[in-house]
């Protein structure tokens, strides 16, 4: 009797293993399918997930991987995101706002090191208008050979337009939730069909686009996060972000929980899984909450990483939330501490520019 118990077990085991191996090698996946995975939680089988990842991963992105260096150039906002450190109702923050030649000249500092695309982001803040950030994407293109990704928030279209045409690549514009209700209670002025529209724009003037959500902010569901990666894909993105959430302090959820680690690996890895030819990077919100977040992002799915290269003091003024990894870091030690962690999972960093995956795909339509 009691073997026979186990031969039902051990064949209902397999038969789970065998489905799990189906479904990570289905070409499509449905949302149920989608929440299946990202609901998986024995470790065995998430494992499964992750390894499957990064073969998605290695087949169509390679091994190497991009660097992308951020300058928090600006820690002003006109908008109070009910996560954000940064919001303007933070009165305890102390804002900074960097010169134009010293971004121009950080960024050069930044292509020396070998790093070949600068993300010069900022809150929403309207002291850098059209001119001003066109005039400091186009004197960094003179001074180095770079791409250049901006992450400014929801500007104008005319904005958009002028910077692209100064020499800028990419945007990045987290859509951060798929779910409406959700979206407008935590950004109150901004809507989510004004953002979405806005990141179809800037594939229409042709930017490589970036876009994604944060995982444990306070009322999401696994069904939200399954929708995330879906618009995801809807959206053909050429980055996608996924990063936990981490509360921040003198914000009305600065007393919520920080995001799941493994639930953020397992929204990772599924979106490689479905969004195959995208740029995923293994956050610095992942390797905060995690002393290996890094390193288990990049064998989940993950093929960026994106270091903080804003000079001191105002790096350690960019409180989006508190505690961030690496933040006393110079820019020289930060590089060969990446190409130490990356070297030792047997993967090198690029010396390329990293653009889009699909890019060539757009061009041969
Ligand atoms: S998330 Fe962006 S737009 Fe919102 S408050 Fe923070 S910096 Fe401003």
């Amino acid at each position: 009797m009691h073997r026979e118990l186990l031969e039902i077990l051990q064949n209902y085991n397999t038969k789970i293993i065998m489905n799990l191996k189906e479904l990570l090698h289905k070409n499509e996946l449905t949302k149920e399918e989608i929440i299946f995975l990202l609901n998986l939680i024995d470790k065995e089988d998430q494992q499964r997930l992750f390894n499957r990842a990064d073969e998605v991963r290695s087949f169509y992105c390679g091994d190497e991987v991009h660097l992308r260096g951020i300058i928090d150039f600006s820690n002003y906002c006109e908008q109070n995101c009910l996560y954000c450190g940064l919001r303007e109702d933070n009165y305890k923050l102390t804002r900074y706002r960097m010169m134009p030649d010293e971004i121009i000249e950080t960024a050069r500092v930044i292509s020396n090191l070998g790093i070949f695309t600068i993300v010069l982001q900022s809150g929403e803040d309207y002291y850098f208008d059209t001119d001003l950030i066109a005039y400091i994407i186009y004197q960094i293109k003179q001074k180095a050979n770079v791409a250049i990704t901006l992450s400014l928030g929801e500007r104008g279209f005319d904005e958009y337009r002028a910077w692209k045409f100064a020499g800028a690549d990419r945007y990045l514009l987290k859509h951060e939730t798929a779910n409406p209700k959700l979206y407008s209670i935590y950004h109150k002025k901004q809507k989510l069909e004004d953002r979405l529209s806005h990141l179809r724009f800037l594939r229409t003037v042709g930017y490589q686009i970036g876009s994604g959500n944060m995982i444990g902010i306070p009322m999401q569901t696994v069904e939200d996060i399954a929708d995330d990666i879906l618009l995801c894909k809807e959206l053909d993105l050429d980055m996608a972000a996924f990063g936990p959430f981490i509360p921040s302090p003198h914000t009305p959820y600065q007393n919520k929980k920080p995001g799941n680690v493994e639930l953020t690996l397992r929204t990772m890895a599924v979106a490689r899984i479905v969004l195959k030819k995208v740029h995923i990077p293994a956050t610095t919100a992942l390797a905060t909450l995690d002393e290996e977040g890094r390193i288990k992002g990049l064998n989940a799915g993950a093929n960026i990483v994106m270091p903080d290269l804003t000079p001191s003091p105002y790096r350690e003024q960019y409180l989006i939330y508190p505690d961030r990894k690496c933040i006393n870091d110079n820019p020289l030690s930060c590089k060969s501490c990446l190409q130490l962690q990356i070297e030792s999972i047997g993967r090198k960093i690029s010396n390329s520019r990293g653009d889009s995956i699909k890019q060539k795909d757009r061009l041969t339509v």
